[in-house]
């Protein structure tokens, strides 16, 4: 009973944010596994890994990690391996030295092989935009779970147009389109971030506003921010690979 009316409370504050940011309320509950799957789309041949443009900010090429560290601010604890940055299960979050607001990044990633585990236990991690709103990263080839918990989705908030995942050991590729949230000097906020998604060359979030930091079965209201903040990448337990991290920042 507890949990429910917890659960109320929140979906009731979840609404009065989608309402603060123009938002139609949430039609499903988070994680709700009767919503209909995007449908399966096979990514055309792609080369990668994608060269970055000469103003990007190159964050890992396969070398070293001095642009990086783990949530306590130290040195980061994921480990590389064959040019890749490989998350260390326990290790936690690895994050950007640096901050950023707007910004398009393009980030390479495989899940392991074989396949271990299902649903939410296959290959997840997440690209954490400022550190709080992930893109989910997970082994979506053939693994059902909840559509808002698939690759590419808005964590819990906003499944995938299309399940474009590649299988498990390949390199697949996100590009995101990322607009801040912006605050008044009051802390209220006047627009919610924006998020684009192409997963392997394929369109899959078209300028969705998350109503609030994405997170597990919770919807957090938005509170005010500084206007960069470091990527994230989650340690969610599964050694996902990441390469050819970079990204542009937008005015
Ligand atoms: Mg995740």
């Amino acid at each position: 009973m507890k949990s429910s009316r917890l659960l109320s409370a929140s979906l009731a504050l979840s609404a009065a944010a989608a309402l603060a940011s123009a938002q139609p309320p949430p039609r499903f509950k988070a994680h709700d596994m009767s919503r209909a799957r995007p449908p399966v789309v096979q990514p055309g041949a792609q080369t990668l890994p994608v060269p970055p443009p000469s103003d990007a900010i190159v964050l890992f090429d396969g070398t070293d990690l001095s642009d990086w560290r783990s949530a306590d601010g130290g040195p980061a604890k994921w480990v590389i391996k064959d040019g890749a940055i490989e998350s260390v299960p326990g290790s936690g979050y690895l994050f950007s030295a640096r901050g950023f607001g707007d910004v398009q990044l393009h980030v390479e990633w495989a899940t392991p092989v074989p396949a271990h585990g299902k649903s939410q236990g296959r290959g997840n991690s997440g690209v954490f935009l400022m550190g709080l709103y992930e893109v989910q990263v997970l082994d979506s080839y053939q693994n059902d779970t909840y559509p808002d918990g698939q690759a590419a989705a808005v964590y819990g908030q906003y499944p995938p147009l299309v399940n474009a995942c590649r299988p498990p050991g390949e390199w697949q590729s996100y590009d995101i389109m990322f607009r801040r949230p912006r605050f008044r000097p009051d802390g209220g906020l006047v627009s919610p971030a924006r998020i684009s998604v192409i997963h392997n060359g394929v369109l899959v979030q078209d300028g969705v506003e998350p109503w609030g930091p994405t997170a597990w079965l919770q919807a957090l209201p938005y509170t005010a921010h500084p206007d960069k903040l470091p990527l994230g990448f989650q340690d969610h337990g599964n050694p996902v690979r990441y390469r050819n991290i970079w990204l542009v920042e937008k005015p």
